[in-house]
């Protein structure tokens, strides 16, 4: 599991504020149950090559393509699903203002957000909110001609099929199961593994092939290409590749790439590109190994992607990737600071109150930039990551370094977005705290993420003996906490001052005093009343928060203070609580080099997972008040080709007016290739 663990994260923002609004574009696109659309701009696109535009306009079809694939990827059923909400929402002749409409469409519109009937983030099974006897309605009025019925299937017959997975709350309820003492593979309810199939079954086969491979210094990533199934008893991978499974998308995919490469913007690029196309023909993971060294090793090229089957987040045993793909160029002006910090990537290693058998002698391959997206897909869409750090294959890692990105176009519309929502008027303590976010806060937590990502992941070491999936279950949220507490530590450090990162000694107060208030208390606006803490950088948030809360207690660090009858986070002494975070960095560090497992599960577990229900339902009753949502997602801009009466294209433009209903509605439409079933 020490892909999932060393791999990309996502941080939400949803409490973040700077500067002044911007008056003439529209951040927020449509807001439903627990969601808000942003939509995110592309500043620098005009002033690119039209070679470059083109280069990005290719990379961007083929990053739409593969959205059926990942739908499929989260139950076997999200096609099917998906395609007859669609026909009825586009063809349903009768009161479309009934209750059980709206709620069909608010329904539909949160399948298509989470890619299938799971939330995309608590994973959980969506409760419906229309009857099955309106379903069988719509289904009979709709009739059979428009609805995704298998040959010879008439609409009873897909209604038995589907409506159980819809409305029984027993049928599939849990996208991935990743914690507990059962068969996590039988217990998750995704499709990349075949019915049927045990936790035990899956393990054995995997150990068997790592067994028979002789290459135990450059291994591939097994199982990242593939389902298994069980078919006639025997135990089998169904590739995901051209001429194999998924392939009528991949095919798609591969002809946009090929389209690209006219447009690449030096050899290596095109080299890079070629190796894809290659990987995809052939479901070789011995060629995307090959791949993703020449991808990580390109960092002079402008415009760049991922396109592939990349993180193992959604695979209980960490192992199958999700289909996913982002589009995106440089930054310059802002990547001059992260080029700042991975040039004294050795400095901050050093440096760090780390114990020195736990530290990297030599620092090598942290290539950071900062980055604008063009285009989101798959499993990057319409949730996003703000940060990513590629690729994951631990080898490639240490030979050929890694590259890590900070996507801040996605971060300023965050930003910009939340301005003036309430959120910090109700949650933060005062002014003074209120006023340094404005003023700092867009800056510290790029810088945070910059930190997190192109230093955190990729310090400290493990000793020799020490197995790199000790910590199990538990390895996800210790490397999330591992990266963070890099960041929070070094936030405060003089020496970002001297390398003219942060403007002053106090600007990092102010990511501290947000970062612990979420921690402990805001991010608990996203579970439900009664629930614990399950997603893994959510659990880290709440894990260091806690931490350092307790453990500052005897000097009043930081206190739960009461005001009219609500609780506020107050942060008495920045510098002391420092010193915490580099007390519990040296400790997670030593946790993953030595793979104290006990240790491990002791904090996670301690401080991680529990919630104070009283604390959190006055935070929710808050909360409600607002009138927010707390997780975000972005609709794409609209990219097209401007051509000539000769038919040859002389700009690629951009519009940003399409509304959320119709870019997923579009998207189904043109970007629609694989079977409703893929078995
Ligand atoms: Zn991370």
């Amino acid at each position: 599991m020490t892909a999932v663990a060393m791999t990309a994260c996502s941080g939400a923002g949803p409490d973040t504020v700077s500067p002044e609004a911007d008056e003439d574009f529209q951040y927020v696109v449509d807001k439903f149950a627990d969601l808000e659309i942003l939509r995110y701009k592309v500043p620098g696109f005009e002033s690119l090559s039209l070679r470059q535009k083109q280069l990005l306009y290719h990379l961007s079809e083929a990053a739409l393509m593969g959205r059926d694939i990942f739908f499929d990827q989260n139950g076997r059923y999200n096609l099917a699903v998906r395609r007859t909400l669609e026909a009825v929402y586009t063809d349903y002749k009768g009161d479309r203002e009934s209750p059980d409409f709206k709620a069909l469409e608010i329904y539909l519109k949160r399948v298509w957000f989470a890619s299938g009937i799971h939330h995309h983030y608590a994973l959980d099974k969506f409760e419906p909110g229309f009857s099955p006897e309106f379903l069988v309605d719509c289904l009979h009025q709709i009739g059979s001609g428009k609805l995704p019925l298998r040959p010879g299937q008439n609409v009873d017959q897909l209604l038995a099929e589907i409506a159980p997975v819809i409305f029984d709350a027993s049928v599939m309820p849990k996208r991935s199961v990743q914690s507990g003492d059962g068969d996590l593979i039988l217990a998750s309810s995704n499709n990349y593994y075949g019915g049927g199939i045990s936790q035990k079954e899956v393990e054995d086969f995997y150990a068997r092939m790592k067994a028979a491979d002789n290459d135990t210094i450059h291994p591939i990533s097994y199982g990242l290409n593939s389902r298994l199934v069980k078919e006639n008893g025997r135990i089998t991978e169904k590739v995901w590749k051209v001429g194999g499974l998924y392939s009528a998308a991949i095919e798609k995919i591969v002809e946009q790439l090929r389209l690209t490469l006219p447009f690449a913007e030096n050899d290596a690029q095109r080299a890079i590109i070629e190796k894809l196309i290659a990987y995809y023909e052939t479901g070789d993971l011995k060629t995307f190994d090959a791949y993703s060294i020449l991808w990580v090793e390109d960092t002079t090229s402008e415009v760049d992607f991922v396109n592939g089957f990349i993180e193992t987040y959604g695979d209980p045993l960490g192992m199958k990737a999700s289909w996913e793909s982002t589009v995106n160029f440089i930054n310059k002006e802002a990547t001059k600071r992260t080029k700042i910090i991975s040039d004294n990537a050795q400095w901050f290693e050093d440096h760090s109150p780390v114990d020195k058998r736990f530290k990297k002698e030599r620092v090598k391959g942290v290539s950071a930039k900062v980055i604008t997206v063009a285009m989101l897909g798959g499993d990057c869409y319409p949730a996003t990551p703000i940060g990513i750090n590629l690729p994951n294959a631990d080898w490639i890692r240490r030979d050929h370094g890694s590259k890590s990105v900070t996507i801040e176009n996605i971060t300023e519309a965050y930003d910009k977005a939340a301005q003036g929502n309430g959120f910090n008027e109700e949650f933060v303590w005062s002014d003074k705290e209120r006023d340094a976010m404005k003023r700092y806060g867009f800056l510290t937590d790029n810088l945070h993420t910059d930190l997190h990502e192109c230093l955190g992941h990729g310090s400290g070491k493990l000793l020799e003996n020490t197995d790199p999936n000790a910590l199990k279950a538990y390895s996800s949220t210790l490397e999330e906490a591992r990266a963070d507490l890099f960041g929070l530590y070094y936030l405060a450090d003089p020496k970002l001052v001297e390398l003219g990162l942060l403007p002053d000694a106090e600007a990092y107060e102010s990511e501290y005093y947000k970062y612990v208030m979420n921690g402990l208390m805001t991010q608990l606006v996203r579970i439900e009343l009664g629930k614990d803490v399950e997603e893994a950088h959510m659990r880290n948030r709440q894990l260091i928060a806690k931490w350092v809360y307790e453990q500052g207690k005897a000097d009043n660090v930081i206190e739960l203070r009461k005001r009219e009858g609500k609780t506020y986070v107050v942060v008495n002494d920045y510098p002391k609580l420092r010193a915490l975070f580099g007390k519990l960095l040296a400790e997670v560090q030593r946790i993953k080099s030595e793979g104290d497992f006990e240790a491990g599960k002791n904090l996670v577990e301690g401080y991680g997972v529990k919630v104070d229900p009283e604390l959190h339902a006055e935070v929710l009753e808050r909360y409600a008040h607002l009138n927010l949502a707390p997780y975000k997602g972005f609709v794409n801009p609209v990219m097209r080709e401007v051509k000539n009466e000769k038919g040859e294209v002389t700009d690629i433009v951009l519009d940003y007016t399409e509304g959320y209903v119709e870019q997923m509605l579009r998207y189904s439409r043109d970007y629609s290739f694989l079977p409703t079933y893929n078995d």
